[in-house]
């Protein structure tokens, strides 16, 4: 007997039955429930798919904000009921305005896509690589402390300074800024991300293509106003 599965998209596979153990025919009413079996196991593939396209962002694979923020705050949650560390990374292209429009916008998407491969590459599989929004990227790294995050946020800036975007025979490059901040159980997934675009702005006032680490506290605000008016710094 073969059964295709149908669904919205059109075919998503045929299944095959052999003959039945006893050798004997099917009967109708056979037929009729395995027809029906394969009807629910092609809506159980495009309820699959349509969950799978919900969380995921269509130009670059990744996962979308939406799913980005339930994911942090599950994180949150674990952190607080096991007493695990994990850290936010936000990610922000340098200049990208003026990449585009330089060299047009299909040039600056395949400059994000390849963006989001090495963005994949980098992390672990329980981690969470998102497309923010624009050419603005999130990473949630579980079971990982301050340093561990600097560590993978200075490897991804190395690999995306490393990075070679083919254009016409030209290779272009890019750069990234990245504001990072660790998951405190008492913040909400909002702070958390304002924290850590508070330490992206540092990245981008002390210069750009540079990693900054948000730290709580008077202190972590006047790092942050001396990152933003050099001339106050003194070094
Ligand atoms: P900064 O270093 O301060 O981040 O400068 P910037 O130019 O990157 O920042 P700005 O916010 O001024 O510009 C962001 C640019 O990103 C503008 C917009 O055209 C571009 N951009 C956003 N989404 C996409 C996209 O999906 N594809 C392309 N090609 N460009 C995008
Ligand atoms: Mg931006
Ligand atoms: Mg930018």
């Amino acid at each position: 007997l073969i059964f295709p599965l149908r669904g919205i998209e059109g075919l998503y596979g045929i299944v095959i039955l052999g003959r039945t153990v006893l050798g004997n025919e099917y009967t109708d009413l056979e037929r009729m429930y395995v027809d029906r079996l394969m009807r629910f196991l092609a809506v159980g593939i495009q309820n699959g798919m349509h969950h799978l396209s919900s969380i995921t962002d269509s130009k670059t694979g990744l996962y979308n904000h939406d799913f980005f923020m339930r994911r942090l705050e599950e994180e949150l949650a674990r952190c607080d009921r096991h007493g695990t560390t994990a850290c936010v990374l936000m990610i922000d292209v340098d200049r990208f305005k003026r990449f585009n429009d330089t060299y047009g916008h299909m040039t600056g998407d395949i400059a994000l896509e390849a963006l989001a491969v090495e963005l994949k590459n980098a992390m672990r599989t329980g981690d969470a690589v998102a497309r923010f929004g624009g050419e603005e990227f999130c990473v949630l790294a579980v079971d990982c402390d301050a340093r561990g995050a600097m560590e993978i946020a200075e490897r991804i800036r190395t690999c995306v300074e490393n990075l070679r975007i083919d254009h016409d025979g030209e290779e272009l490059r890019i750069t990234i800024s990245v504001g990072l901040c660790m998951l405190d159980p008492r913040s909400t997934a909002k702070q958390l991300l304002d924290d850590a675009d508070k330490a992206l702005y540092a990245s981008k006032s002390g210069g750009r293509n540079r990693c900054s680490f948000f730290r709580p506290g008077f202190l972590g605000r006047a790092t942050l106003v001396r990152a933003s008016k050099p001339e106050l710094s003194g070094t």
